[in-house]
């Protein structure tokens, strides 16, 4: 990242893993700011939806990003996308979007493009740290942050969280939908093991107080071993 003076919480994992929930309750209890990447790599799909790409198309889809404007809230309490005049906050997550993001993800072009973004965003945040949550933080985003969490949860698990989130679709297609994203997108990012220096929280048997309370954890724990240094 490129202000230094801004603490970066990285937090990877997959879908379903409780990720964006736990990271948002994490800087509101730190007063950090939050950044949602997936909801970045979602508002550009739903921008390519709206021009009408095919975003299985790689050309299509970097000729579509010439006109994105998008924007971010990174206040906790304060949540929003907006595409242009657009707010897409609740529009992202429909399926439609859902099926088309890993095919805009997996641009190298795009990925290189929002990563400056990501970096700007947090420098120019106004907080002091920011809790950033993705697929590639702990990685490639922000290898070198104080505090790199991966937060992981069994499978079944995952696709049970999912299917209470996605009201009105069946649990079997919502499990299926989910196992295919994240084989699509392990394709490009690997979330599912843990980088040296990553630790791993898996919030499998955890309720979300618990999952909270053991990122906040490994915060303290992760903070207090590089201040010793
Ligand atoms: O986190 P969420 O499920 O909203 O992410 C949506 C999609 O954005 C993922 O399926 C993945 O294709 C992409 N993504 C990514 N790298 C990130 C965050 C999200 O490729 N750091």
């Amino acid at each position: 990242m490129s202000n230094e003076d801004v603490v970066v919480i990285a937090v990877d994992g997959p879908a379903g893993s409780g990720k964006s929930s736990v990271s948002k309750q994490v800087a509101r209890r730190l007063g950090y700011g939050y950044l949602d990447t997936g909801a970045v790599y979602r508002s550009l799909a739903w921008h390519a939806l709206d021009r009408g790409v095919d975003t299985s198309d790689a050309a299509s889809v970097v000729d579509a990003m010439g006109d994105f404007d998008g924007s971010i809230s990174l206040d906790p309490d304060s949540y929003w996308v907006r595409v242009g005049e657009n707010d897409v906050t609740d529009a992202i997550r429909e399926s439609r979007v859902t099926d088309a993001v890993s095919g805009v993800a997996r641009v190298p072009v795009v990925r290189h493009a929002v990563n400056a973004r990501f970096r700007e965003l947090v420098a120019e945040s106004g907080r002091p740290g920011v809790v950033v949550e993705g697929r590639d933080i702990t990685t490639v985003v922000a290898p070198d942050a104080p505090v790199r969490v991966l937060l992981t949860a069994a499978p079944e698990v995952r696709a049970a969280r999912r299917s209470a989130e996605t009201h009105g679709q069946d649990a079997a297609s919502v499990a299926d939908a989910l196992h295919r994203r994240d084989a699509s997108d392990s394709t490009v990012v690997d979330f599912m093991s843990a980088a040296p220096g990553v630790e791993v929280v898996d919030s499998s048997d955890l309720d979300f107080e618990q999952t909270v309370a053991a990122v906040l954890a490994v915060t303290e724990r992760m903070r207090e071993a590089q201040n010793a240094r």
